[in-house]
């Protein structure tokens, strides 16, 4: 499998995954015209799209591609059922696409409806988990966006986190902030600075490097619990990501 990441408005990624054939899936295409040049570029003949979640910078540019590529098989959950899809995905389902078996689970939090889909070693999670972060959360409660971090934190080590948005920066920068004594946030912040200076992607980026960088892997820390100055009434994990999301929030 190959696997290309399209820029898309200010920091988004559309991923398209393609086989040997050149067939692709298109992942969260939330514009056409990009999609449409990076399939000419690399000659490819587009086959699925995959959903993760209903904003409109992943959907917005499903229905051009659809009417353009009237035979593509559009995957999405409920959420997005409004934004063209022709299949209704739900957690537990397993999609076949490009000879390859990818699973769907739940991972809601960010929307409440939100979707990640894997094939070994590629995780497509949409704005569940950025590089060095994870999403804001605006329909779900802080405890389901720990449960679904959670689940992905049980997939391999050698797992592609292919995330949505190009935010490591930002997020490196509040981590240190926030724990300046971390070796591993420290040194990966003055290599991304590198690879964003000269204008590079630092995703995909792996599972095994997020459970060194992110904070939001790192909740069970005890330096970072004491950094966050963790109030007593604190007792379970879910809330101390939640206060780390919150600081987040009004960094
Ligand atoms: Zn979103």
């Amino acid at each position: 499998m190959n696997l290309i990441s399209v820029p898309a408005f200010r920091d988004n990624y559309i991923w398209l995954l393609s086989n040997k054939e050149k067939q692709c899936a298109i992942v969260d295409p939330g514009e056409a015209s990009p999609v449409i040049e990076a399939l000419a570029k690399y000659q490819l003949s587009p086959k699925a799209i995959l959903l993760t979640h209903h904003h409109n910078d992943h959907v917005g540019g499903v229905k051009q591609l659809a009417k353009r590529y009237p035979e593509i098989i559009i995957y999405g959950p409920q959420e997005t059922e409004q934004c063209g899809i022709t299949h209704t995905i739900q957690s537990g389902d397993t999609i076949s696409a490009l000879g390859s078996n990818f699973s769907v689970f739940s991972v809601p939090g960010h929307t409440l409806g939100h979707v990640a889909y894997y094939t070994h070693p590629y995780l497509f999670c949409g704005d569940t988990l950025f590089s060095a972060g994870c999403g804001r959360i605006f329909e779900g409660t802080p405890k389901q966006m720990f449960e679904s971090i959670n689940k992905i934190m049980l997939l391999p080590d050698d797992t592609l986190i292919c995330c949505a948005h190009e935010y490591t920066l930002s997020n490196l920068e509040f981590a240190h902030q926030l724990w300046p004594e971390d070796i591993a946030i420290k040194d990966y912040l003055v290599k991304v600075r590198q690879v964003r200076g000269k204008g590079h992607s630092t995703v995909p980026t792996t599972l095994k490097l997020e459970r060194t960088i992110n904070l939001f892997l790192r909740y069970h820390d005890i330096d970072l619990q004491r950094k966050l100055s963790i109030n007593t009434d604190i007792t379970e994990d879910w809330q101390i990501f939640a206060q780390l999301r919150d600081l987040k929030d009004h960094y």
